[in-house]
């Protein structure tokens, strides 16, 4: 397994600011080449894997962002993808907060990406869950809406801070007026309760231009970067020290 970083950009900056990354995961198997992890992620959760995978990759992360934010990007925050089953894990809030303190991450730096369908679940143990992690002082976001079935209401009631906005929407934006009422209206409504919006999925300028326009805070897609091996993410945007 690997973990592979794909760089966020705050959107109202006049030269694109890569503000931190999302890490994705990657796995090489020996005998049936590169899978995706559409693929392959389903099969870990029921297999009961996806507990040990996801432990690799958040530790693997918050250790990367602890050392860029030591050497010249304080700044930088990290997005890690956290599956259902992992959240339904009685001790979650505790493995979560063990890899702070071993990582030194400051949990400010650190947002937990879940998607959207956990906000379908059952209410008092997800809030519980959610709850558990924002002691630790982390963020939560969720991940691929508008494709799920919770409402901007029922998201309220949730300790969430930030909601990415499914590629699908942002496909079409610039070019469907369906879409671009879609993405304007919900990032409004998502900035007067106080949430950051994300658009993923940008591939083209049309799309970037009209976002420009909308009350999205942060842009991430194949337009800016792809998902990229840690020491080539690290050539890009993070100045290291020599010798690393
Ligand atoms: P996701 O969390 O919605 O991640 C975004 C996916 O869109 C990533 O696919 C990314 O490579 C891809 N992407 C980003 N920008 C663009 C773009 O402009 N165009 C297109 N076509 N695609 C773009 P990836 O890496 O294959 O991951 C797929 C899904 O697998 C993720 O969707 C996430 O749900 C899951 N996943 C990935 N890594 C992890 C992980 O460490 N843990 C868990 N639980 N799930 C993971
Ligand atoms: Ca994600
Ligand atoms: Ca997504």
């Amino acid at each position: 397994f690997e973990v592979y970083y794909q760089p966020l950009f705050r959107a109202n900056a006049k030269e694109h600011e890569c503000m931190g990354a999302e890490a994705l995961i990657r796995w090489k198997s020996a005998e049936l080449g590169e899978m995706q992890p559409d693929e392959f992620i389903p099969l870990a959760e029921y297999l009961g894997l996806i507990v040990p995978i996801g432990e690799h990759v958040l530790r693997e992360a918050c250790k990367r962002c602890k050392y860029w934010n030591d050497f010249g990007h304080p700044e930088y925050r990290i997005n890690v993808n956290l599956s259902v089953v992992e959240l339904m894990q009685q001790n979650i809030k505790t493995t979560v907060g063990e890899i702070l303190k071993e990582t030194g991450l400051d949990p400010g730096h650190l947002t937990l990406e879940l998607t959207e369908s956990v906000a379908a679940g059952d209410t008092d143990k997800l809030k519980s869950a959610l709850d558990g992690l924002k002691e630790l002082g982390i963020s939560l976001s969720l991940d691929d809406f508008g494709t799920g079935y919770s409402s901007l209401a029922r998201l309220r009631g949730l300790p969430v801070d930030e909601l990415k906005i499914d590629k699908v929407f942002i496909d079409k934006v610039g070019k469907d007026d369906f879409s671009d009422t879609f993405v304007d209206t919900v990032s409004s409504l998502a900035k007067s309760i106080r949430l950051q919006v994300v658009a993923e999925g940008v591939e083209e300028d049309i799309q970037k231009d009209a976002l420009s326009q909308m009350k999205v805070d942060l842009l991430q897609g194949f337009f800016y970067e792809k998902p990229l091996p840690v020491k080539e993410f690290e050539a890009k945007y993070v100045d290291l020290p020599p010798d690393e």
